[in-house]
């Protein structure tokens, strides 16, 4: 990636910086696969990245949204997604958040447990309205990432078991102000191996078989996310193999007549035209490392400190500087405040500019106020003009 190093320079760091031409290709690819594919609904994961600035680019593209709190549904409202084009998900939502997703018209509410079921009728009869749900099916099919971002497990907190399924549509179609339409799937984050789509595939072909015996018809089966980005070479794999995941399913999947899929992608949408861009405070000697301290911490990428991730870091203000071995940390008061242990980076000076890469899906968003900072702000290549 090329970064406008000069212009960062005047800039109070730490910030994101976005990329917005790399997400504009990647949004563009994503919308020509879907297309190539039979015409998949895309819906955007705002969980991923809810920058006002990255929502509108994403919006303009066509995409849909999908949110799992109210204010994410506001916010993607605000931001230019159409109503008809936002999903809601989420393990729990509370009553306000029911009813503005019933008072905005959005498309469908993924719902998973009987009780929140019986809340969205009760609301939606107050308002006499109909509201449209889908069902997330916990598919008890595993993925090969982190255990903390797998969530299609049984023993996972997310979703209806296999086999409450025909239960639960039943009773929707009992409910006057319910309309079962659809199938809702999503087994984990960060997912490379094709093969965890496939056994989802197949997965789902077994379930529609199964419902299908009863006369039971699915009009929309929604996909979820999930599809992982490169964290080691985010310039080798500048924008993650779309076309691969949705081939996957349309070879897999027995869609059924008149069947439309829908995906949820946020990581792979956002996560490689994001990066931190931090300045090294203090190269400290410790007595058995070298520590570059930077102004970035947890507060502001927690990947790392919560999940152990990589992310690629770069001293792009002293490209030539010889190799040197560190201990790249945070100056927060927390021993997981780390980004990189023994890490070979360009030598490092006080002032320089330094860029954490691949942060643009689960980065600013989750940052905290801990220790009294400031949030991170976010800056686009447009505003740097
Ligand atoms: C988090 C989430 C997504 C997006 O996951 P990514 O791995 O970022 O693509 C999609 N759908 C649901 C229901 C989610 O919870």
């Amino acid at each position: 990636m090329n970064f406008p190093v000069e212009k960062f320079k005047n800039i109070e760091t730490p910030f994101y910086y976005y990329d917005t031409e790399l997400l504009r290709q990647t949004l563009d690819t994503i919308v020509k696969a879907a297309e190539e594919n039979g015409g998949y609904c895309v819906h955007y994961a705002v969980k991923a990245n809810a920058n006002p600035k990255v929502l509108a680019i994403i919006a303009k593209a066509g995409l849909g949204a999908d949110c799992v709190s109210g204010n994410e549904v506001e916010a993607a409202l605000n931001a230019g997604f159409p109503a008809e084009k936002i999903v809601f998900a989420g393990v729990a939502k509370k009553d306000k958040e029911i009813l503005l997703g019933i008072d905005s018209n959005i498309f469908c509410f993924n719902c998973e447990s009987i009780e929140e079921l019986e809340i969205i009728q009760q609301l939606a009869h107050s308002r006499a309205k109909t509201a449209n749900v889908a069902f997330r099916i916990n598919p008890d099919v595993g993925a090969h990432t982190h255990a903390n971002i797998t969530t299609g497990l049984a023993e996972n907190k997310f979703g209806i078991p296999m086999q409450d399924m025909e239960k639960v549509i039943m009773l929707a179609d009992n409910m006057p102000n319910i309309k079962f339409i659809g199938l809702h799937f999503h087994i984990g984050s960060q997912i490379l191996e094709m093969d965890d789509f496939k056994a989802l595939a197949l997965r789902i072909n077994e379930l529609q078989d199964r419902l299908n015996k009863q006369g039971i018809f699915v009009e929309n089966i929604n996909l979820g996310g999930g599809l992982g980005i490169d964290y080691n070479d985010p310039d080798k794999n500048p924008i993650p193999d779309f076309r691969l995941m949705f081939k996957t399913y349309n070879s897999l999947l027995k869609l059924r007549e008149g069947q439309k899929l829908h995906f949820e992608p946020g990581r792979s949408v956002v996560g490689q035209m994001g990066s931190l861009i931090t300045s090294t405070i203090f190269v400290k000697q410790g007595t058995h490392k070298k520590f570059c301290i930077v102004d970035a911490g947890m507060t502001d990428l927690i990947r790392p400190a919560l999940y152990d991730a990589y992310h690629k870091i770069e001293n792009i203000s002293n490209p030539d500087g010889k190799t040197t071995t560190y201990d790249i940390v945070g100056p927060i008061c927390e021993s997981s405040d780390v980004f990189q242990k023994d890490y070979p980076m360009n030598e490092t000076r006080r002032g320089d500019i330094i860029a954490i890469r691949s942060a643009g899906a689960y980065g600013e968003i989750m940052a905290s106020r801990y220790n009294c900072r400031n949030l991170p702000k976010g800056y686009t290549t447009e505003d740097l003009i």
